[in-house]
Order: C-alpha cells, then sequence, then structure tokens
C-alpha cells in the first residue's frame, strides 16, 4: 500500500536557542513524507518553485519518496516560513508565512495517488487539504491536520474538511483553540461529533493522547537529553504514525492505534535531535524499533521489565 500526503513543501529560517538556520528544507509534507518512508511507500502532493533544485528532490528520493504529484510553478517561489523557539522550546513564534506558490495552487492528482488507500491532509489551506480530500476517491482512511495560522484566518473552511476525514491529528492549544473547549476530553468529543471517529493530541514534550469511542490511551514524550531544534515534530509523528498504519492495511482497531501513536513518538523523538529534517538522513529503521521498545519498557505500570 503507499500513503499519500498533501501539505507544504518549504524552505524555514528556524532560530532556537541551540542555533539558527536560514534556509533549511522543511515544510509539513516533507517531515510528514520522510518519516512516513521508513514505514511504507509515500507519494507526496504539492507545489514547489524555481528554487527547489535537485538537492531537494534528493532527499526525498533518497528516501525513496514518490514526487511524481509534486508540481514545479515556472517562475515561482517555494512556501517560505520563519519561526522561533523561546528557551522552553514549546513555546514557538512564528516570525514569517509566504504562501508564495501556493497562492493559486489547483492540484491535479495522479491516478496512482487517486487511488491510494490512506490520506493525509497535512497542515496547510484547508480549502485545498478538501480539494484533495475529494479528489482522492479510492481513500478508506483520511487523516487531518491544522495549526493556529489557519484556524485564526480560515476557520469556516477548516470545519467543513474536519467533517470529510476519518480522524484528526492536532496540537493541544490548536484544538482547545478550534473548539473553544477547556479540557482535551471535552474538546475530542465536540471534534467527533464534526466527524471523524479518532482524535489524536500532540501536547509536545509531554507526549500524546488518543481519544477514541472505545477509549482513551497516552504516551509520555521520549525523554531526550537535549532537543536543538522541534520544528517538524508534530509532522514527523504523524508520518509515523500514519506509515505504520498504511504497513498494517490501514487497520485503525485499537491496539494497531495505540502501536502507531508509540511509532509517532518514536520518529519524532528522533527528529528533534537535529535541524529540520537532517536526522532522518542517518536514521534507521532499527534505531525506531529501539526506541519503541524503550518506550514499552518505560511505561511498564507492573514492575519493571525483564531486559
Ligand atoms: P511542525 O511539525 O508543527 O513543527 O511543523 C513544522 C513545519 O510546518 C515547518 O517545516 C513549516 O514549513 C510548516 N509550516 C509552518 N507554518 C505553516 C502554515 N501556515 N501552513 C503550512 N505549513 C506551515
Amino acid at each position: 500500500m503507499s500513503v499519500v500526503v498533501v501539505g507544504s513543501i518549504a524552505f524555514d529560517a528556524v532560530k532556537t536557542p541551540f542555533g539558527e538556520r536560514e534556509r533549511l528544507l522543511g515544510g509539513s509534507a516533507v517531515h510528514f513524507s520522510l518519516a512516513a518512508s521508513f514505514f511504507t511507500d509515500v507519494r507526496v502532493v504539492g507545489p514547489v518553485g524555481d528554487d527547489f533544485g535537485e538537492a531537494e528532490y534528493e532527499v526525498l528520493h533518497s528516501r525513496g519518496v514518490n514526487t511524481d504529484d509534486i508540481e514545479h510553478v515556472k517562475g515561482g517561489k517555494t512556501f517560505f516560513w520563519a519561526g522561533e523557539y523561546e528557551w522552553n522550546v514549546n513555546v514557538r513564534h512564528t516570525l514569517d508565512t509566504q504562501l508564495n506558490v501556493f497562492g493559486d495552487f489547483q492540484p491535479k492528482l495522479s491516478d496512482a495517488t487517486k487511488q491510494a488507500e490512506v490520506l493525509f491532509l497535512a497542515n496547510i489551506q484547508p480549502d485545498l487539504q478538501r480539494d484533495v480530500r475529494e479528489q482522492c476517491t479510492g481513500a478508506k482512511l483520511a487523516g487531518l491536520d491544522s495549526m493556529n495560522f489557519w484556524i485564526e484566518t480560515t476557520r469556516d473552511s477548516l470545519l467543513r474538511t474536519i467533517g470529510t476525514v476519518d480522524l484528526i491529528l492536532m496540537n493541544d492549544d490548536e484544538v482547545r483553540m478550534l473548539t473553544e473547549e477547556p479540557t482535551l476530553l471535552r474538546a475530542a468529543r465536540k471534534i467527533m461529533e464534526l466527524g471523524p471517529r479518532v482524535v489524536v493530541v500532540k501536547q509536545g514534550e509531554y507526549g500524546a493522547s488518543l481519544f477514541t469511542d472505545d477509549g482513551f490511551f497516552s504516551l509520555p514524550a521520549y525523554p531526550l537529553e537535549s532537543v536543538i531544534d522541534p520544528t517538524g515534530a508534530g509532522d514527523s509523528f504523524a508520518g509515523g504514525f500514519f506509515g505504520y498504519i498504511d504497513a498494517q492495511g490501514g487497520a485503525t482497531d485499537e491496539a494497531t492505534l495505540r502501536r502507531a501513536l508509540t511509532y509517532g513518538s518514536a520518529v519524532a523523538s528522533f527528529w528533534v535531535e537535529e535541524f529540520g529534517c537532517e536526522r532522518a538522513q542517518h536514521l534507521t529503521r532499527d534505531d525506531i524499533e529501539e526506541r519503541y521498545e524503550a518506550f514499552r519498557a518505560m511505561t511498564s505500570v507492573e514492575g519493571v521489565p525483564a531486559a
């Protein structure tokens, strides 16, 4: 099977207390694709400009990501985002967002992409997410992420798009902002009333929680000595989560969802160890499995598991 993702393909300028980079390959769809590629085949949808060259394609191709649905807009400029993190890296400030080629992008998807069974609408303009959702008639499982920028500027469209997906995966602050509910449980219920049957809430350094009709599951983040750049943590989490689900044939039973959440957390914990998506370039599936096992040991309530 393969998972399809639409989202931003970007250049990022990032400043953290531990360093600064002016031009990193980034974007929600890029982080997602690279992370999901450790589990399954990935097809990425989105536009890029003239500044997106061979070196950038090579990062995706070296992980086997299919780029047939990346549209090169002649004379255009790639999406650009600039952000800065505080000493508490859970706090991020957006300094600049330039949509550029996303301004009037109209996706024309290949047949293979339309037929994929798992679809992720990563963070981008919600009209565009809905357009892709409608074209992907083969998708049996569709998920969505969004952020404060779109909640503030395109709220109604976002609510409509949420009504077309099975699963939501968003930050805790953004879930509260979207639903105007003070607790995550009430917020999750409100989202479920809009359509999705699964709500995954990302809580940055504090982990992630899963809300379904059958119950609740929560996992801390992997404890790291140092975090260099949190950019892409959420998207790489989503990539690990959906990549694993796609590799299980799109299953969404409670046990698969819990494992997917654990794989997402394991992948995200590597992502933040270096700037942008650089860690992906020397990460292996064995590294991910090792951290998955560490999560099992770390979260066992009934005593310490045998070494
Ligand atoms: P996260 O996984 O939440 O850290 O997302 C980081 C990525 O989101 C960066 O690589 C940015 O390029 C991208 N991004 C930032 N703002 C937006 C936006 N308004 N729409 C889509 N993508 C964005």
